[in-house]
């Protein structure tokens, strides 16, 4: 009995001691055979979240930051990687005489998002995609969040992006046994031998050879995929401005940044409203009657809310009241600009004669 207390303690200190360290893969939400095209993925898509610069004052934001660059970095380096496969973080503490932080996490963001001049060398970049999207006055007037599914080229989700149906499937090539160039020997005379290397053409140059192809991609690496975004449309925002998403554009398996996509706002004509930069105009038709004797109409904003026009006396045809602030919403709906009421008089068909002698 004594006995087994004794397992079932040691037993609970070897669980301990295995979750005292990180999951790197955990952090990353990738598998554990992961590709490097994943990890990459994965890193990109969480770091941009996590970014401090985004969660300002958010301690627990700046942490994960910190885990995701540490585990970025570690499993996209080989070596890393296998000491943590097989020992754990405290492998890795060992490996550099322990204490951590063995890089700068800003660092590895600016990789993948760039800034923070650190004179890189040229880095090959895809092209930018522009996309107009629709919207409505009212999604200006409100500020809106918008899905949008754009249609691009994404590394492969089956391969990640090595063209291999299986991570065993990539191998070393065999006519060159993985250098990548076959060497040949040219008898140039009785005694004399030349040796010259020439690339493999089995792997060109590659020095590894995919046994199987990717069935999804068909060894492609890439392929057309759909991707949803979702858009924030802010207050008050113009035809033809500019909200763009860094990085986003079509994506390369090879070190190639992917450009950024520019969604273009394409501002819908209204039936009633009609924009002029951040006032709104309106026409409002009115009888004989009413612009002799005066009136009070409702007219329905872009929010649903009823403005009241109320006029006494004479309404002269075409002249234009001001309402201030009903216009369209400036710096985030804090101010707004104005509403401009034109006035058109509509005359009757016909009027009877004594009327007109009767005046
Ligand atoms: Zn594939
Ligand atoms: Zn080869």
């Amino acid at each position: 009995m004594l006995k087994l207390f004794w397992i079932v303690c040691v037993v609970s200190l070897l669980i301990a001691v295995a979750a005292a360290g990180k999951d790197y893969y955990d952090i990353l939400t990738v598998p554990r055979d992961a590709s490097k095209a994943q990890i990459k993925k994965a890193y990109k898509k969480l770091s941009k979240i996590y970014h401090p610069d985004k969660n300002p004052g958010d301690q627990g934001a700046k942490d994960k930051f910190v885990e995701l660059s540490d585990a970025y970095a570690v499993l996209t380096d080989d070596d890393k990687r296998r000491i943590y496969d097989q020992y754990g973080e405290e492998g890795l503490n060992q490996q550099n005489g322990g204490g951590g932080g063995f890089h700068n996490p800003f660092d590895i963001f600016q990789q993948f998002f760039g800034g923070g001049g650190n004179g890189r060398q040229q880095e090959r970049r895809g092209p930018d995609m522009n996309l107009e999207i629709d919207v409505t006055l009212e999604e200006l007037y409100h500020g809106k969040s918008v899905n949008v599914e754009v249609s691009k080229q994404v590394v492969c989700d089956h391969c990640f992006g090595t063209g291999a149906e299986n991570s065993e499937d990539v191998v070393t090539c065999s006519t060159c046994h993985g250098k990548g160039y076959q060497v040949f020997e040219m008898q140039l005379g009785p005694h004399m031998v030349q040796q010259f290397q020439q690339q493999c053409d089995q792997c060109r140059g590659k020095g590894k050879v995919i046994r199987h192809v990717c069935t999804v991609c068909q060894g492609n690496k890439v392929r057309r995929g759909n991707e949803l975004y979702t858009i924030n449309i802010d207050k008050g925002m113009k035809d033809g401005e500019v909200i763009t998403l860094e990085r986003e554009a079509d994506e390369y398996p090879e070190e190639v940044i992917p450009g950024d996509i520019h969604f273009i706002i394409k501002a819908q004509p209204h039936r009633r409203f009609e924009r002029r930069g951040d006032h709104l105009r309106i026409q409002e038709t009115i009888n004989l009657y009413e612009a002799l004797a005066g009136f009070e109409h409702n007219i329905e904003q872009l929010d649903g809310r009823n403005i009241t026009l109320k006029r006494s006396g004479v309404t002269q045809y075409g002249l234009v009241e001001k309402v201030a602030g009903e216009g369209m919403p400036i710096d985030h709906g804090s101010k707004a600009g104005d509403l401009y009421v034109e006035y058109k008089v509509i005359f009757p068909t016909h009027v009877d004669k004594e009327i007109i002698q009767g005046t």
